[in-house]
């Protein structure tokens, strides 16, 4: 009889302990990348992330692909309501007002989001996309869309001088510049580290409302660029949604030679980013092979 007792008691705590570690387990973040138009060569963008984001373990992701440019586009209404977190690779036509509505209605809710490099040209006209994506660059901006932002003497400024919006020099390597390293993205990153060949986005516009500046980079006039120290990597609260934004990852021309998103800085911070914009914290480790401001690591594989 006592055997039996035992053996039950062990049972339940067995059962209990399979009960904590099936609750303690982490479940993927359920994403949505949204893609198929862009001046980019998002055939190779989507796929990296599809990799990047799956091989990491931390999420699943679905795919959205759009019809090509100039094709009909009232078919492309998107169901947002099963994801906590969406992936803009996206500059392109217009999408349906349907969903648009919808795209509002799951950030205002609280969804996740990642404004990811030619993203923030999209949707010039769109005044919620635009406070969204906080500074968008082409496709017509001007001072129109909102004043430049850059960092100047420890701050960032609004400057509403008139001029285009968005510009880059030609691709270089460059250091990024911590700015907030208490954040969870950027929490036991180098506040500096070597980013490799990219285009380094400048003279960007918008409504400009930063939440928390991550990372910026000098804009050298030698690199064509615009002499600003120009923010490059940070977060806008809108609504109850969180989005991060990052204008590094200029794709390649296959998915095994393109240089700025195989970058471990890039692919780091894109993964931390992604998280945060899902669940609002990081439990990434750092990884031993970020780059410092002295050389340029890669993960070829993506994983
Ligand atoms: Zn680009």
């Amino acid at each position: 009889m006592k055997q039996h007792f035992s053996f039950r008691k062990l049972a339940a705590v067995a059962f209990s302990l399979l009960f904590v570690f099936a609750l303690s387990a982490k479940k993927p973040i359920k994403t949505l990348v949204v893609t198929g138009q862009n001046n980019h060569n998002w055939k190779v963008s989507h796929v990296v992330f599809k990799q990047l984001m799956e091989n990491s373990g931390l999420f699943t992701v679905d795919l959205a692909v759009s019809p090509e440019k100039g094709q009909d586009m009232s078919g492309f209404v998107l169901d947002f309501s099963a994801y906590e977190l969406v992936v803009l690779d996206y500059n392109g036509d217009a999408w349906p007002e349907e969903t648009n509505r919808r795209f509002l209605a799951f950030v205002e809710n609280g969804g996740g989001v990642v404004v990811y490099h030619a993203a923030d040209n999209a949707f010039p006209d769109w005044k919620a996309y635009n406070e969204m994506i906080a500074l968008g660059g082409w496709e017509g901006r001007n001072e129109k869309s909102g004043p430049y932002v850059y960092w100047q003497d420890g701050r960032l400024v609004k400057d509403s001088s008139p001029g285009h919006g968005g510009s880059h020099g030609r691709q270089h390597t460059y250091v990024l510049n911590g700015r907030d390293m208490n954040h969870p993205i950027t929490k036991g990153l180098p506040a500096k580290w070597l980013h490799a060949k990219d285009e380094l986005y400048d003279r960007m516009r918008g409504p400009g409302d930063i939440t928390n500046l991550l990372y910026t980079a000098y804009s050298d006039k030698e690199t064509g660029g615009s002499g600003r120290e120009e923010p490059l990597l940070f977060t806008v609260h809108y609504g109850k949604g969180r989005i991060f934004h990052t204008m590094l990852g200029h794709a390649g021309e296959t998915v095994t030679d393109s240089p700025a998103m195989q970058c471990t800085g890039f692919q780091v911070t894109f993964l931390r980013g992604a998280e945060w914009a899902a669940t609002g914290k990081v439990k990434q480790k750092v990884p031993k092979d970020f780059p410092k401001e002295e050389g340029i690591t890669y993960r070829k594989e993506y994983k």
